[in-house]
């Protein structure tokens, strides 16, 4: 790639490895060239990026199934953006494309590595969210890892979120008899009942995990759809009957742990009851995705399934965006706007 002579863009690059809690400090938001696209590939304007809990891991330098962020470079991450010059058949000047070169306004794809979206069909950060990767991570945790069954009792954590919201509704869609969230205010729980139809919620911060499923599912549940680990895990397991599932999606609860979190205490549990602990990666399930895109797009269509998003603008507020995200100031899927 040869950089052109003047185009120039703005990039969040990671400074510092965090130590616990990131800061503003471990990232710098740096202009850089921006190069030509080579052949088979496309230069993208992007119009929104997603923040995402993994990204936290991606910080450290550590092994994982997300390669580290390299210090002094650009960060990754999904994205969605529009054509500006293409050297790619198929990908025209003026379509827009789902890709993972977030973090920064311009970048050059792979035409193989994106994937064209219609703006027509949905708002184009929804293919970064409740059509897009948190979304299906939600239908594929819920429908293959823990297989929901009609009738069954159904626990969320994290149920605000991107992913968690769209659990709980896909569970009560998909005939759930009982679904219970657990957020992080009294206002994300009134919105779990209120706006996304789950038969209860409570705050987790209001008291022990333990009891405050117990008093929601005095019966116990089938399903844990868990984003968060920790006490919630431990509690969930507790909750569980014989043939109970639990889709291990996310641990957030630990992410910025700085020493091993201690494990469930009530592992025992898991033989006499049959139960089982299934983690997934989402990336794993992407046959499922035109199944996902055909049933959800058509829930979105009539109305049944409802999303939120909390939306950054501008470059410079990707960091405060992505940490915002982390503590729980922002419902639903978070994404940063780039308006041209
Ligand atoms: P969210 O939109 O749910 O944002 C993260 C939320 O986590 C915050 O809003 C906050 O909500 C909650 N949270 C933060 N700290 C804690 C804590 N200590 N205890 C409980 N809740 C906490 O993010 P996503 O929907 O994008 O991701 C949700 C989970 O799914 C994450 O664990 C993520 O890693 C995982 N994931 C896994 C994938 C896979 O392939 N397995 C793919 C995509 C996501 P609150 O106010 O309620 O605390």
């Amino acid at each position: 790639n040869t950089p052109t002579s003047t185009l120039t863009g703005r990039e969040w690059q990671l400074a510092a490895r965090p130590h616990g809690w990131p800061t503003p400090a471990d990232f710098a938001l740096v202009e850089a060239p921006v190069p030509e696209p080579g052949p088979g590939q496309i230069l993208v304007r992007n119009l929104f990026l997603s923040v995402d809990p993994y990204m936290r891991g991606r910080m450290n330098d550590a092994k994982s199934y997300a390669p580290p962020y390299e210090l002094g470079k650009p960060m990754q991450g999904a994205a969605v953006g529009r054509v500006v010059a293409s050297e790619a058949e198929g990908v025209p000047v003026g379509a827009h494309v789902v890709h993972g070169l977030g973090w920064r306004e311009y970048a050059v794809v792979d035409a193989a590595q994106a994937a064209v979206v219609d703006p027509e069909q949905a708002p184009l950060s929804a293919y970064l969210g409740v059509l897009g990767m948190t979304g299906l991570t939600a239908y594929v945790g819920l429908l293959r890892i823990a297989e929901l069954a009609p009738g069954e009792t159904v626990f969320v954590s994290g149920a605000a979120g991107a992913v968690g919201n769209q659990a709980g509704q896909i569970a009560k869609l998909k005939g759930a008899a009982r679904v219970i969230g657990s957020a992080g205010s009294d206002e994300k729980c009134a919105l779990l009942v209120d706006e996304y139809g789950f038969d209860a919620a409570f705050n987790y911060k209001n008291g022990p995990v333990a009891e405050q499923l117990a008093a929601a599912a005095p019966d116990g549940i089938d399903v844990y759809f868990d984003n968060v680990g920790g006490e919630h895990l431990e509690a969930a397991i507790s909750s569980l009957r014989v043939h109970g599932r639990a889709a291990l999606c996310g641990a957030i609860s630990v992410y910025n742990d700085t020493e091993p979190a201690p494990g469930p205490r009530n592992l025992g549990l898991l033989v006499g009851r049959r139960i089982t602990l299934r983690g997934f990666l989402v990336g794993d399930h992407q046959d499922l995705r035109d199944d996902f895109v055909r049933e959800v797009g058509g829930w979105l269509r009539e109305g049944r399934l409802r999303y939120r998003e909390t939306v950054y603008t501008g470059i410079d507020q990707a960091v405060a965006a992505f940490l915002g995200m982390l503590r729980g100031e922002t419902t639903g899927k978070t994404v940063v706007a780039l308006p041209e």
